[in-house]
């Protein structure tokens, strides 16, 4: 496991997507399930369940408005650190998943957007929302 001179929480300047790696996330996030020893909570049923909860606690943000609406939310001042919060839940418990199954986030992004790109190709996917199948 690779060792960080800091944690991300200690660094000087705010980390941000452009400057942190998966890496260093899943680093931070199994540094601070092994301080408090949960990593014996950490099996791949109650992370993806977790995950799982975590999307729903994202989706309640949502939940009863318009798609148009969603957008309003999504921008709200008020609600924007909530939905933050919960969609960082929903990453960290996938980083954790990660962790625990030994599987490479960025390979398997990879791998599943070349077989999207394959199930919907540009020329019959363009502007639909149709599934696949319905292509
Ligand atoms: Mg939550």
């Amino acid at each position: 496991m690779p060792h960080f001179a800091c944690t991300l929480g200690e660094m000087s300047a705010p980390i941000t997507d452009t400057t942190t790696t998966l890496a260093e996330l899943k680093s931070r996030v199994l540094a601070f399930a092994r301080e408090r020893d949960w990593e014996q909570f950490h099996a791949p049923k109650n992370l993806s369940m977790a995950l799982a909860a975590e999307a729903a606690e994202l989706m309640e943000h949502f939940l009863w408005v318009t798609p148009e609406g969603s957008r309003t939310v999504a921008q709200d001042a008020a609600k924007r650190q909530k939905i933050s919060e919960e969609l960082a839940d929903v990453v960290i418990y996938a980083l954790e998943f990660a962790n625990v199954t030994g599987l490479d986030i960025a390979a398997a992004i990879e791998q599943k957007m070349a077989a999207n790109a394959r199930k919907y190709p540009v020329e019959k996917s363009r502007g639909r929302a149709d599934k696949y199948t319905e292509l």
